[in-house]
């Protein structure tokens, strides 16, 4: 009996939200859809960040160092990133797509694929990084906000809104790292939400390139928590220059493995 309502409601589901049963990268039907949200044929080629890694901020290193440089010249507030692609290809058409697009049906599969790769990890908070409630009037939704609120069901805990952003500068791509850190001071504040010392928080954003935002929120409520992580759809790779103090973002250049997640 069981089986038949949740089999009707799957069908149901799928006749009100088509997208749920096809791949989120080329768009053809597949049967795993829950367990997987792409293809066979996509997962081929896409671009997995699961080579020779970072063990704190997660991106890719090319030496046998566990932890990178960046991470070693300036230690992060949280214990571990998780981001399952790298911002490339059609996984940065596919983040675009979610975020400038209204694809908001996107928030889940890719919720699924960010909660695989946190197994093990023991969570007991999930919160976000927010927009400016100007910024996300505009969007009409905060694209991080929702892979929260996905991620809080998949992992059966509490979702809670920790952060508020106070203003908006212009577009933090085109800075440095060193001006990224100096940026976001102040651009956000700490909510007063009841936290706890035995707790481990999740912040949630969408992409991870120098970590200075995540890492700045994570150090408003380090006193106040037992452990933070943080986890993103894509992680960008960000090229230490230590010669000008600077960092650049560019592809990583190794080549990827295949197997997903
Ligand atoms: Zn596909
Ligand atoms: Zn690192």
């Amino acid at each position: 009996m069981f089986r038949f309502w949740s089999k009707t409601k799957k069908f149901a589901e799928n006749l009100l939200f088509p997208d749920n049963i096809k791949c989120i990268f080329c768009g053809v039907d597949i049967d795993h859809f829950e367990q997987r949200p792409y293809c066979d044929e996509c997962a081929k080629t896409l671009p997995f960040n699961n080579g020779h890694r970072c063990e704190i901020c997660d991106q890719p290193i090319f030496d046998d160092a566990t932890v990178c440089d960046l991470c070693q010249k300036d230690p992060k507030p949280f214990k571990k990133a998780f981001c399952p692609f790298l911002y490339e290809g059609a996984v940065k058409n596919l983040v675009l797509k979610f975020k400038e697009s209204n694809h908001r049906h996107l928030a889940r599969p890719l919720a699924n694929i960010i909660s695989k790769s946190l197994e093990g990890v023991k969570i007991d908070v999930v919160t976000y990084i927010p927009m400016t409630p100007r910024k996300e009037k505009k969007r009409t939704f905060n694209q991080s906000k929702l892979l929260a609120e996905e991620i809080g069901k998949i992992l059966n805990c509490p979702v809670l809104c920790c952060f508020s952003k106070t203003r908006d500068d212009p577009a933090q791509k085109e800075l440095s790292f060193k001006q990224r850190r100096e940026q976001v001071v102040g651009q956000y504040t700490a909510k007063s939400v009841r936290l706890n010392k035995n707790q481990n928080v999740l912040i949630v954003d969408d992409v991870l390139t120098t970590c200075a935002t995540v890492s700045y929120c994570a150090g408003l409520i380090l006193p106040q928590v037992k452990n933070i992580y943080v986890c993103g759809v894509a992680r960008e790779y960000v090229r230490p220059n230590f010669q000008s103090n600077e960092s650049q973002r560019f592809f990583c250049p190794k080549k990827r493995g295949k197997q997903g997640f």
